[in-house]
């Protein structure tokens, strides 16, 4: 195995159990290592610090996959730790009332293997009833493939595994996107899940992430509990996912724009998929949420719940000036429309962006909406995608609950 030597002092962050190993933190390889090969991490004075996939093209040089110098990196590895992911989740609460773990004919949606935070750099996957769709970000999990998918499957005894591995942060890793079936074949029609109740189809081949968003889950039964004879305004609603939990928790009217068609097309049959919410009440609009917000102002409308649930505006720091302008002009504008008492749901997944700073921005976007405002809470994607303590850099997802006065 070659040998990753770090610079002086560079090994205090993986002293602290954090994953990743900068281009600049490392003084020398010693031997050869292709992509993603397992090599051996030592600090400057010979201290063995673990043992990491080397990614030789990108900035994160290095991704440990475990902390024990000795702990060999092989398939039995791979069983051992993702046998623990799927272990851990079967504590969580929205496990309740699901037919635990067991894939028969299940339609439980929710993340098994959420990268850095479950000890396996670069691996996401997530289980949509009887399918794992399985995103490989880096090139030692794309090296370890075939252990991951042989481990994934007595583990959840799901009877297919589908590769989405499309995601933009391959190409920093030089690797090209990749997508198909990898064991089970394609399945017949559309994967269903059920979340709180409420039937969703997801595209596992073309649907956003791996298919739908998991880490809302428990946002949007936070909406349900909210809606209750309240008019609700969803922008960003892609297929419908806090819409529909809106329509199930009594909403007098729910109207969710996205300027994607193909997702309203999709939000539209997950209405369909559930006849017993009051389909009347639901309009759908195909139309650019920040031009949409202006225009609903100038007609004169009020909505009592606001929810602003956007794309990733900020993919980078380098984008955070840019995106703070833009969270800040919905909540605005979401501020602005909301009747007295009304309560605004904003959020951002913009890792660059953290929790801090969004903070600050939503209260300058009141400030300058001139409403008073408080946060009622404070909201995070769900426990299936837990945050390693090592790892804050997965702490994606972060949004605000808020009540005008
Ligand atoms: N809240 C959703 C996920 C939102 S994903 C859920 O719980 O499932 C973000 C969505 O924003 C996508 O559907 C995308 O089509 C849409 N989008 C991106 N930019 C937009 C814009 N400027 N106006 C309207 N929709 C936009």
């Amino acid at each position: 195995m070659a040998e990753l030597i770090l610079k002086p002092g560079k090994e205090r962050s993986a002293m602290r159990r954090h994953p990743w190993i900068f281009a600049g933190a490392v003084a020398h390889l010693k031997g050869r290592a292709r992509p993603g090969d397992t090599v051996e991490v030592f600090a400057d004075d010979g201290r063995p610090l673990g043992r990491a996939a080397f990614s030789p093209h990108s900035q994160i040089r290095a991704r440990l996959w475990t902390f024990d110098a000795d702990e060999a990196v092989d398939h039995a590895f791979f069983k051992r730790r993702i046998a623990a992911a799927v272990a851990a989740r079967a504590v969580l609460p929205e496990l309740h009332g699901q037919p635990g773990l067991r894939p028969a004919g299940s339609t439980l949606g929710m993340r098994l293997i959420h990268g850095e935070s479950d000890g396996l750099p670069g691996v996401i996957a997530d289980r949509y009833g009887e399918t794992v769709v399985l995103q490989l970000n880096s090139v030692g999990a794309e090296k370890w493939r075939d252990a991951i998918v042989a481990a994934l499957l007595p583990a959840t005894g799901c009877t297919r595994v589908f590769e989405r591995s499309d995601a933009e942060v391959r190409g920093l890793e030089g690797l090209e996107a990749r997508s198909g079936s990898l064991h089970g074949g394609e399945p017949a029609g559309p994967v269903v899940i059920e979340e709180h109740g409420i039937r969703f189809e997801v595209d596992i081949r073309g649907g956003h992430k791996t298919g739908f968003y998991l880490d809302q889950r428990e946002n949007r039964f936070l909406v349900r509990e909210l809606a209750s004879g309240r008019s609700v305004l969803n922008c960003f609603c892609y297929t419908g996912g806090f819409s529909l939990q809106a329509l199930a928790g009594g909403a007098s009217q729910v109207l969710s724009v996205d300027s994607s068609g193909p997702a309203l097309e999709a939000a539209r049959r997950n209405l369909a998929l559930n006849p017993q919410l009051p389909a009347g009440r639901a309009e759908w609009r195909d139309a650019d949420v920040f031009e949409e917000l202006r225009a609903l102002k100038k007609a004169g409308a009020r909505f009592d719940l606001i929810i602003l649930d956007p794309p990733k505006f900020a993919p980078s720091p380098a984008h955070a000036a840019r995106a703070a302008r833009a969270y800040k002009d919905i909540s605005l504008l979401g501020f602005r429309l909301l009747n007295p008492g009304g309560l605004l749901m904003t959020y951002s997944c913009s890792g660059g962006i953290g929790l801090e700073l969004f903070q600050k921005i939503v209260a300058g976007a009141a400030a300058d909406a001139g409403v008073d405002a408080r946060i009622l809470r404070r909201l995070a994607a769900a426990p299936d995608h837990p945050v390693a303590l090592a790892f804050p850099e997965g702490e994606y997802l972060k949004g605000l609950l808020c009540q005008v006065v």
